[in-house]
C-alpha cells in the first residue's frame, strides 16, 4: 500500500494515522501553507512549519490546536517520521517529507523555484528533498507558462505608476493593482521596495485594501523588509473634486476589483487598474477581466521549473495536482518518468 493516498478526506497516511492538507474534518492534519485550499478550519490538531505560523493562525479559529515545527527538523506521528523544508511558494510555506518503512514521499503543496537572484525576499527559497515518491503541483504546467525575473516585472510596475503619477496633480491616475492576500501582495511590497531603492528614490507609501492588512503585519512581524503601507479607511473616501488616492499605488486583493470598493478613487478615467499574477500571461485572460495592465509574477512554480524539479527529486514516481496534471504527467512519462494525476480538492483557491 502507497505511504500516502488520496481518500475522501485529504491525502491521507494510513500509517501515520494523519492528513496533508485535508479538505475535511481529520483528527490530525499536517499543512504546507495558509492558503484557503490547503489549510481548513475543523482539524482536531494541526502540525505546521514554524516560519508560516502567524498567517496560519490568522487562518484559524482563536483555539486551534497548532504544533508548529522548525525547516528540517524530524518528528513522528505514528510509526511515521515527517519533517518541513521551504516550498518557496509563501512565507512558512513547506513541502512535507514522510519517512515509511519502505521509502520516502514528498509532498511539496504549491511550490515555486528562483529564475532570479531577486526571485522572492520575502521568503526562504524551494528546497530540493530527495525522494521516491513527489507530488507536485501542476497549476501552471503548460509550455507557454515561463517567468521572466521579478526584478524585471517591479521595474515595469514602477514605470507603470509613474506614467500614472506623470503631470499636475489633478491630472495623475491613481494606480490600482490587485495581488493576493497572502504571498503575493508583500513580494511585490517587498520587490517595489527594493526596486525603488535600486533607482535611488526614497520609499513610497502604498494604500492597501482592509483585507491584506492582516498578512501584512504577519509578514512585518517576522522582520520582512516591504514598503510601507496605509489602509485605504472610510475616511479617506475622495469627496467632490479632490481626490486623495492622485498620484498612489492602492493594493486590493482581486475580489475588490470588480465591486463598488474601486469606486472610492474617482470615475473610470482617473484610475489605471492592473493584475499581478501568472494567469497575466495569457492576454486574452487579462481583457475579459477588464484590467487595464498585467504583470506576470507567480508564487507557483512556471513550466521549465515544474520539470526540473520533478528530475532533481531523483523520484521513481510523480504525482500531479492541482491544474494541468494530466499535461505535467503526460510530458514526464514521454521523458521517461513513472508519472500520473492524482485527484484532489486543491487549486481553487485565489492564487496564482
Ligand atoms: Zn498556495
Ligand atoms: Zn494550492
Amino acid at each position: 500500500m502507497p505511504l500516502l493516498q488520496v481518500d475522501d478526506k485529504g491525502l491521507a497516511c494510513a500509517a501515520g494515522g494523519f492528513w496533508i492538507d485535508p479538505w475535511k474534518p481529520v483528527p490530525v492534519a499536517v499543512i504546507t501553507h495558509a492558503h484557503a485550499d490547503h489549510a481548513r478550519r475543523g482539524m482536531g490538531r494541526y502540525y505546521a512549519a514554524a516560519a508560516g505560523l502567524p498567517m496560519l493562525k490568522r487562518r484559524m479559529a482563536r483555539d486551534a490546536d497548532i504544533v508548529a515545527v522548525p525547516y528540517g527538523e524530524r518528528f513522528e506521528l505514528g510509526g511515521v517520521t515527517l519533517s518541513f523544508h521551504p516550498a518557496g511558494h509563501c512565507l512558512g510555506s513547506a513541502q512535507v517529507r514522510v519517512e515509511g518503512a519502505d521509502d520516502v514521499v514528498v509532498a511539496a503543496g504549491d511550490y515555486k523555484r528562483p529564475v532570479s537572484p531577486g526571485t522572492d525576499p520575502t521568503c526562504e527559497p524551494f528546497e530540493v528533498v530527495p525522494c521516491d515518491t513527489f507530488i507536485t503541483e501542476a497549476t501552471f504546467a503548460l509550455p507557454i507558462y515561463r517567468w521572466d525575473p521579478p526584478e524585471d516585472v517591479a521595474t515595469d510596475i514602477v514605470d507603470w505608476w509613474d506614467a500614472n503619477r506623470a503631470g499636475p496633480r489633478e491630472r495623475q491616475k491613481v494606480s490600482v493593482i490587485a495581488a493576493y492576500s497572502l504571498g503575493k501582495a508583500q513580494r511585490l511590497l517587498a520587490l517595489l521596495d527594493r526596486e525603488l531603492a535600486r533607482r535611488g528614490e526614497a520609499r513610497r507609501r502604498v494604500f492597501i485594501h482592509g483585507a491584506l492588512e492582516h498578512m501584512i503585519k504577519g509578514y512585518r512581524d517576522q522582520g520582512v523588509e516591504m514598503l510601507p503601507t496605509f489602509r485605504v479607511g472610510e475616511s479617506n473616501r475622495a469627496r467632490g473634486s479632490v481626490n486623495p488616492f492622485r498620484g498612489h499605488l492602492v493594493m486590493a486583493p482581486p475580489g475588490a476589483m470588480a465591486g463598488p470598493w474601486i469606486k472610492r478613487f474617482g470615475s473610470a478615467k482617473d484610475v489605471d487598474t492592473a493584475f499581478a499574477s501568472g494567469w497575466m500571461r495569457i492576454r486574452g485572460v487579462r481583457r475579459r477581466a477588464g484590467y487595464d495592465r498585467g504583470f506576470v509574477i507567480s508564487d507557483h512554480a512556471d513550466w521549465p521549473s515544474l520539470v526540473r524539479t520533478c528530475v532533481e527529486t531523483g523520484a521513481k514516481k510523480v504525482l500531479c495536482t492541482h491544474g494541468n496534471s494530466e499535461t505535467l504527467a503526460r510530458f514526464l512519462r514521454r521523458q521517461g518518468v513513472d508519472a500520473e494525476p492524482l485527484a484532489t480538492a486543491y487549486g481553487d483557491e485565489e492564487d496564482g
